[in-house]
């Protein structure tokens, strides 16, 4: 067993607001550029925790559109509504996930829940864009509602480290989340002195996000609650070693790249130019249907 090498560890940059509702640090691909090596992974956006005062003014970011990747949002803290064009509703509560099939076209909403925006409290999440490969990219819209008990259970270390699978496979048990291409999407809790070996394959792009508390990587270095790390893929390694420093939660990612040439503009994700352009003059006359 070898240590898939550590390439970097990332800090937080400075916040942006997304709409009014969330305050997130954008690791990738404005923050650090980092796209290719992530891919399939091609954006993250990280809402670090923050206390919200209760509020009567819907906090989000109203109707827009989407084309040709997949949004995957996951709340830690507070919870979160979504509302498309393809007439899928879902609200998703802490350890929640909504995974949304971009494709061929959509557009959506996302706010805070109202009564959670009417309360306030902690509020804390994830969006990941994940790509499509060209032939995928015009795939049916569709929507994915997964609740944290509906994750796939795997627990190591006498019950000290709890992975639950959202997409993917770890001894031969899988996650319920359907994907395009090969993606291991895991929520894991460390209790403090909890130690795992993550099995990983060779040539895919993998990261770690620290949601929670600290942990030391591959006994060698430590990452920080709200710190990336990224490896290298061209290494040989075949797992990547945590050990909980204090109590951690920690969102790995891992996925095959998608070798192909990337157009993006807004919130189109596509192979070229020429693609955007019709993606925005589809937008325009309408063809994504129809949404308040
Ligand atoms: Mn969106």
């Amino acid at each position: 067993m070898t240590y898939k090498k550590i390439e970097r560890v990332l800090p937080p940059v400075d916040p942006n607001w997304v709409g009014n509702g969330f305050r997130v640090h954008n690791f990738f691909p404005s923050g650090y550029r980092i796209s290719k090596e992530m891919s399939p992974f091609y954006l993250m956006d990280y809402n670090s925790k923050i206390d919200l005062k209760g509020t009567d003014e819907p906090r989000g970011v109203g109707v827009h559109p989407h084309k040709g990747f997949e949004t995957v949002t996951i709340a830690y803290h507070g919870s979160i509504a979504h509302e498309d064009s393809y007439g899928n509703k879902g609200i998703i509560g802490p350890g929640g996930v909504q995974w949304m099939t971009a494709g061929a076209g959509i557009l959506h909403k996302e706010f805070h829940e109202k009564s959670f925006q009417k309360s306030g409290g902690p509020f804390q999440m994830v969006q990941l864009w994940v790509n499509l490969p060209s032939k995928d990219k015009n795939a049916p819209p569709a929507y994915q509602d997964i609740k944290h008990e509906d994750k796939t259970l795997i627990e190591k270390d006498d019950g000290k480290v709890k992975i639950h699978l959202i997409s993917g496979q770890m001894d031969d048990k899988k996650g319920p989340a359907s994907t395009f291409t090969r993606i291991d999407l895991w929520d894991i809790e460390l209790l403090k002195g909890g130690e795992v070996k993550l099995p990983v394959r060779k040539d895919s792009n993998t990261g770690l996000l620290l949601v929670e508390g600290s942990v030391e990587v591959n006994e060698e270095r430590e990452a920080d609650q709200d710190h990336f790390v990224f490896f290298n893929s061209k290494g040989n390694g075949n797992n990547i070693g945590l050990k909980a420093i204090n109590d951690a939660r920690v969102l790995y990612m891992d996925g095959d790249p998608i070798d192909e040439p990337i157009a993006q503009y807004g919130p189109f994700l596509m192979n070229t130019m020429e693609e955007i352009q019709e993606a925005m003059m589809e937008f325009r006359q309408g063809k994504y249907g129809h949404l308040e």
